[in-house]
């Protein structure tokens, strides 16, 4: 390693679930011959940091540092990489590494692969000042980028562009947004105006209207106001909305998804309540062709178009900049929705 690499950093420690999370100075990680040491220098908070932290994914969880959504530069390169130089700007994603043999990675569908690593899941994330990642996995970031508007694109915009492509939805459809004034959310609304597609934003409070509508929905319902929302989204849309993208962390907004989707729409689940359900019934599913489908993060080639959509000016991240000591009050604004857009943790405040 250069000797510019400092030998302790700053980090968030997480020892226990529901537990303290104390900044602490830490070892910088030694890199392994398939990565790159990255000085992150944004970090964006995603949902899923917090629902770790609550100890929603069980035994898969074995880290002392969350984050999934770093940008920054790469300030070491492993032996055995190619394609990356010191200096470059990389992405941490939520996926670490995966096993490129099995027959996921071989059709360019690493997210399957079950040996797959997680960043802040069971590898030290990015809340902390350097993260070690697989050099193959790492994101490529244009240089004239706002690294602080990049990090959430890394998780909130490539699973929110995703999953519209997962629902097939064309130019010119209505797609709804369950959960849209929330980080996947904001991202959402703007990828699927990018793709042509006509947007009603569904989520609780004024702030969350305003920004919803700041961001191009071009409807917004607020789901504390209005009594009935499946009667609403099939007013405005004229018939039920072609694609309902579920980005929302409440299982009955899921549930209620289904019965406002059009004939022949789509239901897309990306938000993950803890231990949630959602039950259809069989017939009206069948007689209107319904498609559910799950969607996960997306490919590196669903990275890639994420980041050149954001890259061309499309994307504009409603960031909140804060410090890495100040995890604990985001994830409590969290906890009561209240956040509206993303948080970004600044690695050097
Ligand atoms: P967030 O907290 O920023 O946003 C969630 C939004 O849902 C909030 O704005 C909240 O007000 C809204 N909401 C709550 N109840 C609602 C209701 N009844 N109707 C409409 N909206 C409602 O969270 P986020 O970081 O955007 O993540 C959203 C979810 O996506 C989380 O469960 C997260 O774990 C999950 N996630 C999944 C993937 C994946 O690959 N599938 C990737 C990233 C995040
Ligand atoms: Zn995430």
């Amino acid at each position: 390693m250069p000797s510019t690499i400092p030998k302790t950093q700053r980090a968030v420690i997480f020892e226990d679930f529901n537990g303290p999370l104390t900044l602490q100075e830490i070892p910088i990680p030694e890199i392994q011959p398939n990565e790159i040491l990255v000085n992150i220098k944004y970090s964006g908070i995603c949902h899923s940091d917090l629902s770790t932290y609550h100890e929603a994914w069980g035994s898969l969880t074995n880290t002392k540092v969350l984050g999934h959504e770093g940008a920054g530069i790469v300030v070491a390169v492993g032996s055995n990489v190619t394609g990356w130089s010191i200096g470059d700007y990389a992405g941490v994603k939520l996926i670490n590494s995966t096993c490129s043999q099995c027959e996921y990675c071989q059709q360019a569908q690493e997210i399957l692969c079950s040996k797959l690593t997680l960043n802040g899941i069971n590898r030290d994330g990015t809340f902390q000042e350097y993260c070690a990642t697989d050099a193959l996995n790492a994101a490529h970031l244009p240089k004239h980028v706002d690294l602080s508007q990049i990090g959430p694109i890394l998780c909130a915009g490539v699973t929110a562009y995703k999953g519209l492509k997962t629902s097939g939805a064309r130019p010119n459809e209505w797609v709804a947004i369950v959960g849209a004034g929330g980080g996947l959310g904001s991202l959402a609304i703007q990828y699927a105006k990018s793709m042509g597609l006509k947007v009603v934003g569904i989520d609780g409070g004024e702030d969350k209207a305003s920004s919803a509508k700041k961001l191009g929905a071009d409807e917004f319902i607020d789901f504390t106001k209005v009594k009935d929302v499946a009667k609403e989204v099939i007013d405005i849309t004229g018939g039920g909305a072609h694609a309902c993208i579920n980005v929302s962390t409440s299982e009955k907004a899921i549930q209620q998804s289904v019965s406002y989707v059009r004939s022949n729409g789509t239901v897309v689940l990306i938000g993950l309540p803890p231990n949630a359900k959602i039950s259809i019934d069989i017939l009206p599913t069948v007689l209107r062709q319904v498609t559910i489908k799950g969607s996960y993060v997306g490919t590196r080639w669903d990275t890639s178009e994420a980041i050149d959509i954001f890259a061309r000016g499309l994307i504009n991240c409603p960031i909140t900049v804060v410090g890495l000591g100040d995890v604990p009050k985001v994830f409590k604004l969290m906890e009561e929705n209240k956040i509206v857009g993303r948080y970004v943790v600044d690695t050097s405040k």
